[in-house]
């Protein structure tokens, strides 16, 4: 069974059976239509000779006469014959050669009956076709007419069809084998090809694509999908591997910091408030790691797809104003301006404490890069079936070629700055993906030196 496994062999197989029964329905279709147009024929001319006989035959006192035994064109003798009945039934004439059965006298009776007969009887070598016919005068019955012709031809034709039919169908069937299984080869090259270069590339090596040389067909298309995928493959590998170096490096600098103040608090003994000093920093960087692995905890469930995305009933106004003053003490404590609204009536489909998360981690953003005497405001609006929050501040803004970059994970304009303020680059990606999730959008616009404005859209409405 395995030498049936490869589609050349299978494909071959099925081609070769489908016309095996073609090719035995049109030779059987030619053999009886042959057979039927030669039996044709030969009641076409014994019929022309009966009526030749017909028309030879007198009549000597109501008795049939033949004159002219020797029929014009007649083929070699024992090959045909001619017989003439009177109206009793008596052969007045006969020219068959010895050895061929009799004239049956049910086809003579038929005859003389005024019906026309037609039946095959032995002859020396081959059957004979025969021919009996009434032979009339006026509206009497006088007589019959038998003649036969051999039907040797006719046998002789259709073995010879058989003959060819028989040596052609199974040649045909080799060569089309043959023929099938050369071209399944050529079809199935390629594919063959596309096994062998796609077995070298393994998960290491994710940078190498087929580049096969192919047309743009069937086979093509599939080697340059499969290019594509090995191409996202590749991308997603890349940045799981950049994603766990970045997560491995974010979680390092507390760690070593936990580390460098337990060490130096344990030099030596000191006085209790060195201890609670070391203490706290030790707190203050177990905090910063808990946000940390809060954040990659979240975005590795979001990656996964295991957070269900709730649909309540928002009221985006209420959950702006609700944020707004969460986020109102580290303004105040900042000295900078904080201010929601107003904005319409707007009601969403949505998950309220993801929707939460993504202004209070807007917000804290803008806040903490305001300077003090500055201001933050948080803005709604709703047109054409979309809901819109814009977080504007007066801070220093984003310069452009950090724009593009700022959803992108552990992505931080300055790294020394935002690390001091416990952020690890994964708040934006974190809204980013809670907007996406919500079939909405996010982006930054900034103007260096005057602020950055964070846009975000929602469907609105009752939704699904
Ligand atoms: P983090 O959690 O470290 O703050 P985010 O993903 O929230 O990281 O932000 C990515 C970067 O975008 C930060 O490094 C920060 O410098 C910059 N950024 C975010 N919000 C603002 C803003 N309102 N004004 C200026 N820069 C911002």
């Amino acid at each position: 069974m395995r030498l049936l496994r490869p589609v050349r062999v299978r494909l071959t197989l099925w081609y070769v059976a489908l016309l095996a029964v073609i090719l035995a329905a049109f030779s059987g279709g030619v053999y009886l239509a042959m057979r039927a147009n030669l039996s044709q024929n030969l009641d076409d001319s014994l019929q022309g000779r009966a009526d030749l006989v017909l028309s030879l035959v007198s009549f000597q006192g109501g008795v049939p006469v033949l004159t002219a035994p020797n029929i014009p064109g007649d083929p070699v003798e024992g090959e045909h014959f001619v017989r003439v009945f009177d109206a009793s039934g008596e052969a007045v004439f006969d020219n068959s050669a010895p050895g061929i059965a009799p004239a049956s006298s049910a086809s003579v009776a038929g005859a003389l009956a005024g019906t026309t007969v037609r039946e095959s009887i032995d002859g020396p070598g081959e059957p004979l076709r025969v021919l009996t016919v009434p032979l009339v005068r006026g509206s009497q019955t006088l007589g019959a007419v038998q003649v036969g012709l051999s039907e040797g031809d006719l046998r002789d034709t259709l073995r010879t069809l058989l003959v060819i039919i028989a040596f052609a169908y199974p040649a045909t069937l080799v060569a089309a084998t043959a023929g099938g299984i050369f071209l399944a080869g050529r079809a199935l090259g390629p594919i063959d090809r596309l096994t062998r270069a796609a077995r070298d590339i393994t998960a290491e090596d994710l940078g190498r694509r087929l580049e096969l040389d192919l047309p743009d067909d069937e086979v093509g298309r599939l080697a340059r999908t499969f290019d594509d995928m090995i191409a996202r493959l590749d991308d997603a590998f890349r940045r799981q591997r950049q994603f766990t170096a970045d997560a491995s490096h974010e979680l390092r600098t507390p760690l070593t910091a936990i580390k460098g103040q337990a060490e130096v608090a344990l030099q030596r003994e000191r006085g209790p408030e060195a201890y609670r000093k070391a203490l706290s920093a030790i707190n203050g960087e177990v905090d910063r790691m808990i946000r940390l692995v809060g954040s990659l905890l979240t975005l590795a469930r979001a990656d996964a797809g295991q957070i269900p995305i709730a649909r309540e009933d928002v009221d985006l106004g209420r959950l702006v104003a609700g944020a707004v003053e969460q986020v109102r003490p580290l303004a105040a404590a900042r000295g900078v301006g904080l201010e929601a609204g107003p904005g319409p009536a707007v009601r969403l489909r949505a998950d309220e404490d993801l929707l939460l998360q993504l202004l209070l981690n807007l917000l804290d953003n803008a806040v903490k890069h305001t300077p003090p005497g500055g201001s933050v405001t948080a803005r709604w609006a709703a047109a054409d079936g979309w809901a819109e929050v814009r977080v504007s501040d007066t801070g220093p803004g984003i310069a452009a070629e950090h724009l593009p970059h700022i959803f992108d994970r552990f992505y931080r304009v300055d790294p020394a700055r935002t690390r001091a303020d416990g952020g690890a680059g994964l708040g934006l990606s974190i809204c980013r993906w809670i907007a996406e999730a919500h079939g909405g959008s996010i982006e930054a616009e900034s103007e260096p030196g005057k602020g950055a404005t964070f846009t975000l859209r929602l469907p609105a409405g009752a939704g699904p």
